[in-house]
């Protein structure tokens, strides 16, 4: 490793972390990529009409197909948290997930590049933690353009084999409103929406044995308008993270709900495997990633430095040592490809 690679990486990872960037609201991290990439060739890739709001594709050559497409996205969780860096390691907001990677990648790629390759292109999204429509929107545009998709996410460096499907989903409950003195005027959405969530955790998931369990997530309830009312309107944000087909769980589901409830699905993902790189431990990631949305662009692997446990969490960081391990392994994994390995 050259000696200030890692300097470089960590500078990138710690700039890329000091813009904020919650999903819907990329456009400032985007304009700082534009200005990086001076002298690289870049594509933007719209989603929806907002045009603050692009996937980044980012080559030295136009290509019609890479051998390797380095991916990521640059999007976080709520709340930003300042970049700051001690006992060698990077802390604050996208440290861990993604950014740090997202540096760790464009180094790669760089380096590759100064090596003489001109095979290897780095994709960027934006909305990966909410529903991935960045990634959505790349997926019949960039298809076939890579023979490997190298999708990062916090992995500790293994290479995930399979990945759980999800479900992304809310519950909505609609009742009537009426002061709280005379229940018998009205229907309170919240009392459904409870008995409904209560069944929901009630539920044995079905497993499978390659994917491993099914987990739902009742992240964030909300309703009502007052103590002394009966809510008109609820609502239950929801994730599941499964191990077999989404139609058996959506049946299951729905044949739970009250009639008062019913159920917005936002996204969907199936189960998922990935092709493992030589060299790496691998495992089963319970966690979503952009990889299955962009199942058309090339044969997808996914792997990562740091923690998914550090990930979404106020005290996120990531060793810098482990971002230049990531940009060693990117190289290694875009050998692999050109040796033909797979
Ligand atoms: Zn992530």
């Amino acid at each position: 490793l050259e000696p200030n690679l890692e300097q470089k990486i960590t500078k990138l990872a710690f700039q890329l972390c000091n813009i904020p960037s919650l999903t819907y609201h990329e456009g400032e991290v985007l304009k700082f990529l534009l200005a990086w990439c001076d002298g690289l060739s870049t594509e933007k890739i719209p989603v929806g009409d907002d045009d603050t709001r692009f996937n980044l594709l980012i080559y030295a050559k136009k290509k019609p197909r890479y051998s390797v497409i380095f991916c990521t996205h640059i999007d976080t969780v709520p709340p930003f948290i300042d970049a700051s860096l001690k006992d060698g390691m990077l802390w604050g907001r996208g440290s861990c997930d993604a950014k740090g990677i997202a540096a760790a990648m464009l180094m790669a790629f760089r380096e590759e590049h100064k090596a003489g390759f001109d095979d290897i292109a780095v994709l960027l999204t934006v909305g990966e933690e909410e529903s991935s429509d960045g990634a959505k929107a790349c997926n019949e545009i960039l298809a076939g353009r890579a023979d490997f998709l190298v999708v990062g996410e916090p992995t500790e460096l293994k290479a995930a084999s399979a990945q759980k499907g999800s479900l992304v989903f809310d519950l909505v409950a609609v009742g009537q409103e009426a002061h709280s003195s005379l229940p018998h005027l009205g229907d309170s959405a919240v009392h459904h929406l409870i008995k409904c969530l209560d069944e929901l955790l009630a539920i044995t998931w079905p497993c499978d044995e390659l994917f491993g369990e099914t987990f739902l997530n009742i992240g964030e309830v909300s309703g009502g308008r007052a103590r002394n009312m009966l809510a008109g309107q609820a609502i239950a944000k929801c994730i599941m993270r499964l191990s077999v087909a989404s139609q058996q769980i959506v049946k299951l589901i729905e044949s739970r709900l009250a009639p008062q409830v019913r159920m917005d699905i936002k996204s969907v993902s199936e189960p998922f495997s990935y092709v493992v790189p030589q060299g790496f431990k691998s495992f089963i990631a319970g966690f979503g990633s952009d990889a299955p949305y962009l199942r058309g662009v090339g044969r997808a692997m996914l792997i990562g430095p740091g923690s998914l446990d550090l990930a979404h969490q106020d005290n996120e960081h990531v060793l810098v040592k482990d971002l230049s391990a990531a940009c060693l392994a990117y190289r290694n994994i875009a050998a692999q490809v050109r040796a033909g390995k797979f």
